[in-house]
Order: structure tokens, then C-alpha cells, then sequence
């Protein structure tokens, strides 16, 4: 790389070790010109692409926020840790190989509706009516009818059982 003091582009490593974890190397560089060492740090880019918000603005990806939101539409569920686990990696996952430099918030909301669908149908129905604010009362009924049909006999009426007492509660 050009060295910052002369722009020179040869320079040579003189030290090099692992620091942290082993998760970034440390270099020592001189420049072959002007004899000024600097030093560089080298660590694996993971690439995530930048979250754009509802308002426009930008943030950076923040896997401890998605998992929160994942966790609120699964509280009181009997859901497995480790199934939000995989949930959560997945989105991940998905983030990275999109290429984008950024990617909408909206797209990570279907992701992860994406993948309530298959771990909890509760929480997918909570979190869907908040995060896609149904456009209308029918809209919503229809996605709840749809999820009925595709749920097994046995597990229908627990589900909709959950959903009644979640009714009465909240009025
Ligand atoms: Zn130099």
C-alpha cells in the first residue's frame, strides 16, 4: 500500500502479529522511500449493507436490535432458543448475499415474517399486524383464514385458542 507520508506505493511489512482473539492481524510497515513506519490492521469484512429506514435515513445493521424485534413477537411462546438462533441467521444470511450496499428495512421486516411463518404462527400474526399494518380489517382476517388452512388440525385449536386470550387481554 502507498505510504501516508510520501505516497509512495512501496512499502514493506517489518512485523506483522495477531492481536485480539486472532480475529485481526497488526502490521508494521516501512516505506521503502522515505524510511517512515506506519502501522496497518487487517480484519475480515463481513459486508452487511447499510439498513435504510422508513424516513430515508441510514443505519448500520444491528443483529442485537433484530433479534429483540424477533423476540417481542415471540414472548410467552414455547419457542426453542436455538430455532430464534437459526432465524436470526438466516436474515443474517440473507443480508449478506443480497450485494446491495444497502438494503430497506421493509426488506428485513418480510424476512423476518418470512421466518416467523414457519417457527410460530402467533407470533407471525403479532408481528405482521404491526409491522405491515394490514391495509384494511379484510386484508388481515384473509391472512389469518389463509394460516388456519395450513396449520394441522391438532395444532389449529391451540393456536387459535392463544389468539382469543390474547383478544381478551389487550381490550
Ligand atoms: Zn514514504
Amino acid at each position: 500500500m502507498k505510504c501516508p507520508f510520501c505516497a509512495d506505493p512501496d512499502t514493506k511489512v517489518i512485523d506483522s502479529r495477531l492481536i485480539g482473539e486472532g480475529n485481526q492481524i497488526r502490521r508494521r510497515r516501512e516505506c521503502i522511500k522515505c524510511s517512515e513506519r506506519f502501522t496497518t490492521y487487517e480484519s475480515a469484512e463481513l459486508n452487511f449493507p447499510r439498513i435504510i429506514k422508513s424516513d430515508g435515513r441510514r443505519e448500520p445493521f444491528n443483529e442485537e436490535k433484530l433479534r429483540a424485534g424477533i423476540l417481542r413477537a415471540l414472548e410467552k411462546r414455547p419457542v426453542k432458543t436455538e430455532r430464534i438462533d437459526i432465524a436470526v441467521a438466516n436474515i443474517m444470511h440473507k443480508l449478506r448475499v443480497t450485494g446491495d450496499r444497502e438494503v430497506a428495512a421493509m426488506m428485513i421486516g418480510n424476512w423476518v415474517m418470512e421466518q416467523l411463518r414457519t417457527i410460530d404462527q402467533v407470533a407471525y400474526v403479532r408481528f405482521a399486524s404491526v409491522y405491515r399494518s394490514f391495509e384494511d380489517v379484510r386484508a388481515f382476517l384473509d391472512e389469518i383464514e389463509q394460516l388456519e388452512h395450513e396449520l394441522p388440525p391438532e395444532l389449529r385449536k391451540s393456536q387459535l385458542d392463544l389468539l382469543d386470550s390474547e383478544d381478551g387481554e389487550e381490550s
